[in-house]
């Protein structure tokens, strides 16, 4: 039982990796789901106006990975190959790229779009720890709002929530924040969520597994809760408080 030193809060803020979702759910499930299909995806939907947006920006960074001397990346030259060929050498600079597992605009952009097809489709599943959800249910239930702060872009938070294998949770999610509203290892951008929702810092529960973003909660003056999961890094002592079932938190 987690005891909680303040007179309650408004409204809490989620992480999702670690926090809500297990912390492999994306390498696990949505890289691969990529990597499984992305061959037969750009075949089917090749003429797209949306994905010839996505080509244009694999090709683009490809060239300059080519300029750039690394040795896996293939020049595409969209005006000059065939619609084959300039598929096969897309595919050939997206096969690399994922398989180095790169951080990079133009192949998460693809990622996130591709996802919106396997969500949607019914192949993903936004993977939930069953007290998450019910802890979720049971905030929105008594009035505490519910956000969500993570690294992954708002659509995809809308992906992971909306099909859920616990069904959609949307209705129980009152705003979503990633990255546009600062790093989450800054005070700063906590700040700033606090101002969004309209209370002050003190009135929102922060939870997450990773010790540097409740730390930068913490300092904003939010209250905090570490999240204990299978998988997580372990946190061992400090100074927050810590849950590995979200139904112990008191409301
Ligand atoms: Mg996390």
């Amino acid at each position: 039982m987690i005891t909680m030193a303040t007179d309650g809060y408004d409204a809490v803020l989620l992480d999702i990796e670690g926090t809500t979702t297990p912390i492999s759910f994306v390498h696990d499930e949505l890289f691969p789901y990529v990597a499984r299909s992305v061959a037969e995806f750009l075949e089917a939907r090749w003429g797209e106006p949306e994905v010839q947006a996505h080509v244009r920006a694999i090709a683009e960074q490809a060239n300059k990975d080519v300029a750039a001397g690394i040795a896996d990346a293939v020049a595409v030259d969209l005006a000059a190959d065939s619609a084959e060929e300039a598929r096969r050498k897309v595919l050939a600079n997206i096969e690399w790229q994922m398989k180095a597992d790169r951080k990079i605009g133009a192949l998460k952009d693809l990622q996130g779009y591709m996802w919106k097809f396997g969500f949607e489709g019914g192949e993903l599943r936004g993977a939930m720890y069953p007290d998450a959800v019910a802890a979720m249910k049971r905030w929105a239930g008594a009035g505490r709002k519910v956000y969500i702060y993570s690294s992954g872009s708002v659509e995809a938070q809308k992906l992971i929530f909306g099909y859920t294998t616990h069904g959609s949770l949307l209705g129980l999610i009152s705003g979503y924040y990633d990255t546009k509203v600062g790093a989450k290892i800054d005070a700063s951008s906590y700040a700033a969520i606090a101002a969004d929702i309209g209370l002050a810092p003190g009135r929102v529960l922060f939870v997450s597994d990773n010790v540097n973003e409740i730390r930068a909660a913490d300092e904003a003056g939010m209250q905090t809760v570490v999240s204990v999961r299978p998988g997580n890094t372990p946190i061992g002592e400090c100074a927050f408080r810590q849950s590995s079932d979200f139904m112990d938190i008191p409301l």
